[in-house]
């Protein structure tokens, strides 16, 4: 057994990051500025996205995209129930309705059959979720969205490097926003980015900026011009230089980042392979995932425990694990605001009841994957009785 924890997720940051963020604190410019420009064009080139705003969460940059395609009061707005809770309270923070919908059992992506039967007159945007970093079915889902004239903001938090048919997420033709959060395939600590079209991101940027008409650094800079007019009540959403100056470091890094975690994962396709009772995840070839989580099911009647059982025992073998997600339509709010049974999302309610993420961090050795991988055998074997 391990003699030291293994904690779920813990970043990969090596000394370039660090040397990146103390050149920008030496630098004299440390909020929104030219590293956030630079990180800004170098994500929407590497996406192949026509522009990108950069934000302090995914939360706060597909706020303002859902806000910028002019989704208010009296809309409705398609989620996925299994997902964060950040893709409903977005909805929520615009004025509109969420329309939670079931997933798939085999990707636990949203069901593109639900998203078309939650469809009303009042619908006006879908937010799908690439869930564990696997691209949902975005050619039907596309072509759903166009006959229905409806937008899309794809919720790309798990996504950053996956791609659909070739295609990276992000490439358009919809908006997508990315997470940055500590976990994420590329961290900034806290930070986002949404992609899409540059009228739609030049609506989303000044409202991440208190509605302001231009930013501190065109204010600033040498040339710039001391006025400003607020044309609405924006927020403070704005990422600053130090997290730019991680984010490109990390971008720069990203492919390495991504060949480390294919490895893992398929020393866990490998090494977790004969286990009864416990399901792998799916793998389709017109996609690639991101692999951002590893997420395996626990079937209780065949595995012989249940799914927190599994958990408490990993972590009595020092192996840390989560569970993604709580589905939304459980959680107080969501569930006594507009009276969501259980009944109606029947896929994503046994899937909660088995679902685990193993670690998964390029920071792992091959050792670590190792660990636990025994320390599931062992559990599985301590089952049979
Ligand atoms: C992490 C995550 C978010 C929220 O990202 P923040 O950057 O923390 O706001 C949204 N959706 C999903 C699916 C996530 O995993």
């Amino acid at each position: 057994m391990r003699d030291s924890f293994l904690s779920f997720s813990p970043p990969a940051v090596t000394e370039a990051e660090i040397e990146a963020v103390v050149a920008t604190l030496r630098s004299g410019w440390i909020t929104t500025g030219p590293t956030t420009r630079r990180f800004e064009e170098e994500f929407a080139e590497y996406v192949g996205a026509p522009a990108a705003l950069a934000c302090n969460s995914w939360t706060a940059a597909a706020h303002a995209g859902l806000h910028a395609m002019g989704i208010g009061p009296g809309d409705e707005v398609i989620v996925p129930t299994l997902t964060f809770a950040a893709t409903a309270n977005i909805v929520e923070h615009v004025g509109a309705r969420p329309v939670f919908v079931d997933v798939d059992d085999d990707t636990l992506n949203m069901s593109i059959d639900s998203v078309e039967r939650a469809m009303t007159a009042q619908t006006r945007a879908i937010i799908p979720v690439h869930y564990a970093g696997h691209p949902v079915e975005l050619d039907a889902l596309e072509e759903l969205a166009e006959r229905r004239n409806v937008h899309i903001l794809e919720d790309a938090a798990h996504a950053v490097a996956a791609r659909f048919r070739g295609r990276l997420i992000g490439s358009g033709p919809s908006a997508a926003a990315f997470s940055f959060y500590a976990t994420k395939n590329l961290t900034t600590g806290e930070g986002g980015m949404l992609v899409g079209e540059p009228d739609l991101l030049d609506r989303a940027r000044r409202y991440s900026l208190h509605g302001m008409s231009r930013d501190a650094w065109s204010r600033y800079d040498k040339g710039g011009s001391w006025s400003y007019e607020v044309m609405e009540p924006g927020f403070k959403f704005n990422m600053s230089d130090i997290q730019a100056a991680m984010g490109r470091v990390q971008l720069e890094r990203l492919a390495q980042l991504q060949v480390r975690r294919e490895e893992i994962v398929a020393l866990y396709d490998a090494g977790l392979a004969a286990i009864p009772g416990l399901r792998l995840p799916e793998t389709r070839p017109h996609v690639s995932s991101a692999n951002h989580l590893y997420v395996v099911r626990v079937q209780r009647t065949v595995f012989g425990m249940s799914r927190s059982q599994f958990i408490d025992e990993l972590a009595k073998r020092n192996v840390g694990s989560s569970v993604h997600f709580v589905p939304v339509h459980r959680h107080p709010y969501y569930r006594d605001k507009y009276s969501l049974s259980p009944a109606r999302f029947p896929v994503a309610e046994a899937a909660f009841e088995e679902i685990v993420s193993l670690p998964l961090s390029p920071a792992f050795a091959d050792s670590d994957v190792q660990d636990v991988i025994d320390a599931i055998h062992d559990v599985a074997e301590s089952t049979i009785r």
